[in-house]
């Protein structure tokens, strides 16, 4: 369904970025991978998916943390891959503490990198995605884009700016073929989250599994974990021609979390 398309997939080198861009590339995209890591496991990871799905692979170390890494990231991909018509805006860091204890770098940097990046990244892609008239812009956001959990005030605040500047983007391309939608899942199993579980297993002197299950039950009434190969499925489906009139929307992927 995708043959011929290039897709920009942020944080692409774990987790649910990852689910993605596999998603993308089954589909025949050719993708632009970026994110950290080890240098040999992520260069693994390019060939193995060039392989498995026989479509061309790179690879972008942008930060996009830094003002216009982002719009770089997209360049990048312009230049080497000659067009961008997916951009899924997925990076994102966490950082829990109460507001009074929140420090303001970790606010900044939370800000830069869920939301700014968001921005620019969008920025960049948009004139290429008018000039051909067909382009799909998918925000990872959050049910904690949607509602609110305590601790987390800068990963909530920029997950509901991810919501709003996908409805503004959405009415400025409304009449192209362009959409901008966000998906917002809930409670799903990487590395972002296993950190959050190991605290609270620490913290609460529990086994990691309880802690995983306790996790789950507090806000996810499925008790299930979304997937990335899941996330993965609605991205495409979102590129497909069945998705042509959704935009502006916020599909949740939470097992009822936000149905509550
Ligand atoms: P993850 O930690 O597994 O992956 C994050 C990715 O972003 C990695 O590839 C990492 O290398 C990359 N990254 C981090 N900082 C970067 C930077 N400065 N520049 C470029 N890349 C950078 O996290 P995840 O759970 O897969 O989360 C992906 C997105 O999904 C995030 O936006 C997150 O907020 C959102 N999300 C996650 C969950 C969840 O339960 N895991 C739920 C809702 C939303």
């Amino acid at each position: 369904m995708l043959k011929g398309k290039v897709a920009v997939v942020t944080g692409s080198t774990s987790g649910i970025g990852l689910g993605i861009a596999r998603a993308m590339a089954a589909e025949g995209a050719k993708i632009m991978l970026n994110g950290f890591g080890d240098a040999a496991e992520i260069e693994r990871l390019r060939s193995s998916l060039a392989a498995e799905f026989g479509v061309t692979v790179l690879y972008s170390g942008a930060d996009l943390s830094k003002t216009d890494g982002a719009g770089d990231l997209v360049r990048d991909a312009e230049a080497r891959l000659g067009r961008v018509d997916v951009l899924v805006n997925n990076a994102g860091i966490q950082h829990v503490a109460p507001v009074e204890e929140f420090p303001l770098d970790r606010w900044d940097a939370v800000i830069a990198l869920n939301l700014t990046a968001v921005f620019q990244g969008t920025r960049a892609a948009l004139p290429g995605m008018k000039a051909r008239g067909w382009g799909r812009v998918i925000n990872i956001a959050s049910a904690h884009g949607l509602v609110a959990s305590v601790n987390k005030a800068a990963y909530i605040a920029s997950k509901h700016g991810v919501v709003g500047l996908t409805k503004v983007v959405a009415l400025e391309t409304a009449e192209i073929d362009i959409t901008c939608n966000a998906i917002c899942p809930g409670w799903v199993l990487t590395p972002l989250v296993q950190a959050q579980i190991d605290a609270r297993a620490a913290r609460e002197g529990v086994s990691v599994e309880q802690a995983g299950r306790d996790l789950l039950s507090e806000k996810q009434p499925s008790k299930k974990f979304t997937t990335p190969e899941q996330l993965g499925g609605l991205a495409v489906f979102l590129c497909s021609s069945a998705a042509a009139n959704i935009t502006g929307a916020s599909l949740t992927a939470d097992g009822g979390w936000t149905a509550q």
